[in-house]
């Protein structure tokens, strides 16, 4: 019987996802494993009602719930008569918990995540859809920012040992992916739980030595005041190292970094671009920045907004804040919701507005882009190029830029 996915949420999701398809293909019955995200709120609602759907739409499907709402939000999804069962962040990468012959399990499976020490490393070299191939490095986070609920979803940092890494990429090139992301909770935390000398900009510099064919490598999300010298040197060195970073930053105005309970300040990132920009040419950065911090003042946003000048951002993430179970901002006083979402709103408008001088920006550049489906392609900066629709996946072509429509590139 075929064994189908619904995943919500990160990258991380999206290859565990890949792994459980693999472990459960022996099921013998219909089984959807649905891997749900706690960030926000909103992410619950939507996993919430495509259960209800299926539930609906194939009444003789087991349903398994997993994932970080599975984790954190344990008792909603239990409560929901369509959900066979609840499997924890931990167990779920594990082969036996989806062995067919283990039926009399525990319909709630949540185990302690704060317990957990190892990070496996993934063993998913392709997933279907996807050009580029995510790697796990680094999961759970050491951190405890006011609003976020991630590490009660995914326990304490631990990172995957650098060869085992080496050894995936590796792996991944042989079967002729193109492009690695290195992905993770906290990235910038990798290796400080290996015990020996490892920092995120090493594994960089051993998977770049120990996969000379590799011809593209791009990061997720970093946490810019955690980028360790190693890294800045690659950065500055390696033109295989993509020149794209997206920032966890989250707002601009120190105070409201502080109530977050942030690592960096206002300046901290201003400076932190500005020295990127002064050793590497046409990088382009990302940012996730939550509208609406509770007792988020007009001034302050203002902070957030002019960031994004400050910064040269080009690819915003926006975040409506949103109240997150046992967190202490959920505690503190909020920002009327109006308030939030209009707020968010210029947030995107001017993220619209800095993508738009950014794609006029390269108008008449050549660039190499890697194709992915549906007639587009990626530069080196993950700008978006639109090409003939039906151009084949997974090759590297160059191309000139004759214009964009304010989303994405046009080569000619
Ligand atoms: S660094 Fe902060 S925002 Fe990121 S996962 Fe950890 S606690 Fe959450």
């Amino acid at each position: 019987m075929a064994v189908e996915t619904l995943t919500f949420g990160c990258r991380l999701n999206t290859v565990e996802s890949e792994t459980m398809r693999g472990h459960a293909a022996g099921a013998p019955h219909d089984l959807v494993i649905v891997n749900t995200c706690a960030v926000t709120a909103e992410a619950g609602r939507q996993a919430r009602k495509a259960i209800r759907k299926l539930a609906r739409e194939r009444p003789n499907a087991e349903i398994v719930v997993t994932g970080c709402g599975a984790q954190v939000e344990t008792a909603d999804y239990a409560a929901m008569p369509e959900v066979a069962r609840l499997v924890g962040n931990a167990a779920k990468g594990r082969a036996e918990t989806w062995a067919p012959t283990a039926t009399a399990r525990d319909r709630v499976g949540i185990d302690d995540i704060m317990a957990v020490r190892h990070a496996a490393p993934s063993r998913v070299v392709a997933i279907a859809g996807h050009t580029r191939a995510f790697v796990p490095v680094q999961n759970g986070c050491d951190h405890r920012c006011t609003f976020c609920v991630i590490p009660f979803g995914r326990g304490n940092s631990r990172s995957v040992a650098v060869p085992d890494v080496v050894d995936q990429v590796r792996r991944i090139v042989d079967a002729g992916g193109c492009e690695v992301v290195l992905t993770g909770v906290d990235l910038t935390a990798y290796g400080r739980d290996l015990g020996t000398v490892s920092s995120l900009g090493r594994l960089v510099q051993a998977i770049l030595a120990g996969v000379p064919a590799l011809p593209r490598l791009r990061l997720s999300s970093i946490d810019s005041i955690e980028v360790d010298d190693a890294l800045m040197k690659v950065i500055a060195g390696e033109a295989r190292l993509m020149p794209h970073f997206h920032l966890s930053l989250q707002a601009g105005d120190d105070l409201v970094l502080k109530r977050m309970k942030r690592r960096h300040a206002r300046a901290d990132a201003i400076r932190f671009c500005a020295d990127i920009r002064s050793r590497r040419a046409g990088v382009v950065f990302g940012a996730d920045l939550i509208a609406g911090f509770p007792t988020e003042t007009e001034a302050q946003f203002a902070r957030s907004l002019d960031l994004v000048a400050e910064c040269g951002l080009t690819h915003l993430h926006v975040f409506p804040y949103s109240p997150r179970p046992g967190t202490p901002a959920a505690r503190m006083p909020m920002v009327p919701g109006d308030v939030v979402r209009e707020r968010a709103a210029r947030l995107r408008a001017a993220g619209a507005a800095a993508l738009d001088a950014h794609l006029a920006g390269e108008v008449g550049q050549r660039h190499r882009v890697l194709t992915e489906r549906g007639g587009i392609g990626r530069t080196e900066a993950f700008t978006p190029v639109r090409l003939e629709p039906d151009a084949p996946a997974g090759v590297f072509r160059d191309v000139t830029i004759v214009g964009h429509d304010g989303r994405a590139l046009i080569a000619g």
